[in-house]
């Protein structure tokens, strides 16, 4: 897929793909051909749509039921490694949709991405905030595109991301427990 880049942002070259591209605020997404895989909780990143249509809807990562909810709010399962050193879990931003009980007792037990360690968290407050990927330099500045750039809602790089990931920051966040998936 072709893009173009003017001083007003990042455009798909081919304008109908542009438009299937774009979500209401304006972001542009990256365009994955094929199929989903049949298990898409072990994949390393969720397609783009799949991604998504979890996080906005707070549907599960794995099965796309909605995610499980209760008194102390709505269940994450959390890599450790993506998140260096972080021991303090409130406030953390996150691309991982939310997850029902059974999808995230199966991740816990087999996700390679979980196996250095997993957090669960029960989340009361999680809004959108942004959105991750690939962030194009302005035409003429030189710079390189930062694949792995996060992008808040409101910025004026906004237009200038190409998504691969709605962003929720998590906040009012219970640890319930932590482990590591035994290989
Ligand atoms: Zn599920």
């Amino acid at each position: 897929m072709d893009l173009t880049i003017t001083q007003e942002g990042v455009f798909f070259a081919d304008p109908v793909w542009d438009a299937l591209a774009r979500d209401p605020d304006g972001a542009l997404w990256e365009v994955w051909g094929g199929c989903p895989s049949g298990r898409p909780v072990y994949a390393a990143e969720l397609q783009p749509d799949r991604q998504q249509t979890a996080m906005e809807s707070l549907s599960c990562a794995g099965c796309k039921r909605p995610a499980s909810r209760s008194k102390l709010g709505m269940l994450w399962v959390l890599p450790v490694l993506d998140y260096g050193e972080v021991t303090v879990w409130e406030g953390v931003r996150t691309v991982i949709p939310p997850m029902c009980e059974d999808c995230a007792n199966e991740a816990k037990r087999r996700c390679p991405r979980l196996r250095k360690g997993w957090v669960e968290l029960r989340v009361r407050e999680a809004e959108l905030i942004g959105v991750r990927g690939t962030l194009y330099p302005r035409p003429g500045s030189g710079e390189e595109p930062d694949s792995a750039a996060l992008v808040l809602y409101g910025s004026a790089d906004l237009p200038f991301v190409v998504g691969r990931g709605l962003v929720r920051e998590l906040t009012n966040v219970t640890l319930v427990a932590t482990g590591a998936t035994v290989s």
